[in-house]
């Protein structure tokens, strides 16, 4: 594919880099949450789309029984998540600051009060320079709103991360999102009162969905500004229902090729200071049933940056 002169988007690495000035990494968390599209055990039901370990991070997933487990056990586990994370870090890419994020399920499933105990806990266990909190719109009220704000410090930014996926009311309706567009704007926009930074979350490929839906849903989301976004190209995990899908043929996925017009449609579309944070889903290989041939993430998007 030949690709247009001139810098195309704004990186992730070069926001946190021109903003921190040394080598940043998150540390990503499970701290226990489900999420209200889901049952009783947060193992079940869900978006068609996710893995019964809710997005976590891989390597937080040993940790699953100890954040299940009461108030002890899953400070326990955030405490060794966290000291555990920052050495790896640290060792590995010599690490000088942190960002917190709750990514596993809906980080923010749970009343403020709980909310404040497990934010205070651990920030407190690193000087990190971001709290970060993935979830879904229905789990954004004014409360959590002001409570996520009040983290927000000169030393401390405050980001949430809103899942989204698409703009399409039928595609929602049909991965089982159990939300639709007025939740996510109603989200939105507490969350943009409160002066936190937006990131969405997209994925492109969904069941059902053409070029016009996935550029329909671009500039839906563009015309609202977010601080940052995250695409992710449609992964079909073992053991969804997605997967069943799959396997009836009621599914087909685009070709690396494909997504990549998707995303230079992406740079055309977004403002200029519109964050691009990732492009590509990773899934554990052991869940990973489909696509099985697509370039890994470092390599998928040899483009220059702006
Ligand atoms: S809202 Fe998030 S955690 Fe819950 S089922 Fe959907 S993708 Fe998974």
């Amino acid at each position: 594919m030949s690709l247009p002169p001139g810098p195309l988007f704004r990186p992730y690495s070069a926001y946190l880099a021109s903003r921190y000035g040394a080598k940043t990494y998150r540390i990503s968390v499970d701290a226990g949450f489900s999420c209200p599209n889901r049952g009783k055990d947060r193992r079940e039901g869900g978006c068609t789309f996710c893995a019964s370990t809710g997005s976590a991070a891989p390597y937080t997933a040993q940790e699953a029984e100890e954040t299940e487990g009461g108030e002890a056990s899953l400070f326990a586990s955030l405490k060794r998540q966290i000291t555990q994370g920052a050495a790896f870090l640290k060792k590995r890419y010599k690490a000088e600051n942190f960002l917190l994020y709750f990514q596993a399920y809906s980080g923010t499933h749970a009343p403020a009060e709980k909310l404040k105990k497990l934010y205070d806990y651990a920030l407190g266990l690193e000087d990190f320079r971001e709290l970060i909190v993935s979830t879904r719109p229905d789990c954004i009220d004014a409360g959590k709103a002001r409570l996520i704000a009040e983290y927000k410090t000169p030393h401390r930014d405050v980001w949430v991360e809103l899942g989204l996926q698409t703009a399409q009311e039928k595609t929602l309706r049909r991965i089982r999102r159990g939300h639709g567009r007025a939740e996510f704007e109603k989200a939105f926009f507490l969350l943009r009162e409160k002066g936190i930074k937006i990131t969405v979350h997209l994925i492109f490929g969904l069941p059902g969905e053409n070029e016009e839906d996935i550029i329909s849903t671009l500039n839906y989301t563009a015309a609202l500004k977010p601080d940052g976004l995250k695409i992710h190209n449609l992964h079909i995990l073992s053991g969804t229902p997605l997967y069943e899908e799959f396997l009836a043929g009621e599914i087909t996925l685009p070709a690396a090729e494909r997504h990549r017009a998707y995303i230079l449609r992406a740079f055309e579309i977004f403002p200029r200071e519109t964050i691009f944070m990732r492009f590509t889903c990773d899934s554990p290989a052991s869940l990973l049933a489909f696509p099985r041939k697509f370039p890994p993430k470092a390599e998928f998007l040899p483009l220059r940056k702006g």
